[in-house]
């Protein structure tokens, strides 16, 4: 937890996080049932709304009837007041996705890029920004910043990404160098633990006191939140689930292992295990193999519920270590669909050590990475600095 000094601008910032927070989660509220659910006094409210709303962060809505006695003015979170750019970082493409202040999409871009050069990642990533504003007509003003997420560890507080195998990195300082042309603050870090954050702040698990994502699609990966901080580990590799060994012997990882839960049940891998059956379909993709599934393929059927059964092993894995409240499953393995997903939830639920959790599966679009990675720099408004 970052550590805090005790003086007057400390207890603005806590005021500040407070009200804020309540906001997100609860939506609109009169400044007096704020201050009986955070305890905050109406004097403190009073002058920490009043920043606020100066800053264009929050909003007063129109007074409403409050049971016939008086009116009341409500607070909310002034969604369009700000807005930020969120970048999901592929092999050969990166798709930007400018967002308000609720992660809400207002428009996309995709641009091609070697990932494995991060001058190029850099300068694309100035460029998509500099697309999305004009062609938006969003002012720079009101920016927040650029999050960038990206498979591998990252140093999420100095910016720097000190391991990625897809790409080649190591201690790769991307955050500066996308700053240096962008001239906006960059926040990065790894792509499952930036869907974790979105869906804390904004998701399933805007109300969860505790969260934990499961994702799997080209990776597999796991992210937890408490109390809205991110468990990163020391190295940033907390929740690298898709390196647990699941078969002795199996696969070559691009980890350098042997048999990796992410080299046997990967997208890709997922794939090309049909692929072998039936070579002719080689370049089948997971909605098409979902629908042969759904028509009764019992090669379709076979590889999606082994899969499934083996990402719910690992999802009740990571469930049983850390219990949260919440756990959402996403990634661009949820096309597979319920040949698949059906077998995971009830693997996860059969598995998972604690019988309360609640599992969402997140429906999957083309957006959903690039609006964890806007989160990454919306989250500042709503967390301690670390
Ligand atoms: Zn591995």
């Amino acid at each position: 937890m970052p550590s805090l000094k005790g003086n007057q601008s400390t207890s603005r910032t806590l005021n500040r996080l407070l009200l804020l927070n309540h906001l997100r989660r609860h939506g609109p509220t009169a400044r007096s049932d704020i201050a009986a659910a955070t305890g905050l006094s109406p004097a403190a409210i009073s002058y920490v709304s009043s920043e606020l709303l100066e800053q264009q962060v929050i909003a007063e809505l129109d007074a409403v009837a409050d049971g016939g006695r008086r009116r009341m003015t409500r607070l909310d979170l002034n969604y369009a007041g700000h807005v930020a750019l969120g970048v999901k970082l592929m092999e050969r493409s990166l798709r930007a996705t400018l967002v308000d202040l609720g992660t809400n999409v207002i428009d996309t871009l995709t641009a091609d890029v070697d990932a494995r050069s991060p001058a190029a990642v850099a300068r694309a990533t100035a460029d998509a920004l500099a697309d999305l504003l004009e062609r938006s007509g969003e002012r720079r003003q009101r920016l927040i910043g650029i999050g960038l997420a990206m498979p591998g560890q990252h140093d999420a507080e100095r910016g720097v990404c000190l391991r990625c195998d897809r790409f080649g990195w190591k201690d790769v300082p991307i955050a500066a160098l996308i700053a240096d042309l962008a001239g906006v603050p960059v926040w990065v870090d790894n792509d499952v633990n930036a869907f974790a954050l979105a869906e804390h702040l904004f998701g399933a698990g805007r109300q969860a006191s505790s969260l934990a994502v499961f994702s799997f699609g080209r990776g597999i990966g796991a992210a937890m939140i408490v109390d809205g901080q991110l468990l990163r580990g020391r190295y940033g590799g907390a929740g690298e689930i898709g390196h647990l060994t699941v078969v002795e012997g199996g696969p070559r990882c691009e980890c350098g292992r042997l048999g990796c839960l992410e080299a046997v049940t990967s997208l890709p891998a997922i794939l090309n295990a049909y692929g072998i059956v039936r070579p002719s379909d080689r370049s089948i993709d997971p909605a098409a193999l979902a629908a042969l599934a759904g028509e009764g393929d019992p090669v379709a059927r076979e590889i999606l519920d082994t899969a499934g059964r083996r990402l719910g092993a690992a999802a009740a894995t990571f469930a049983s270590l850390f219990d949260p409240e919440t756990m959402v499953i996403g990634g661009e393995g949820v096309l597979f669909g319920p040949a698949l997903l059906d077998p995971l939830v009830a693997t996860l639920k059969e598995k998972n050590f604690q019988r309360n959790t609640e599992v969402f599966v997140e429906f999957w679009n083309d957006d959903a990475w690039a609006r964890g990675a806007a989160a990454l720099a919306i989250d500042s408004f709503f967390s301690l600095p670390s």
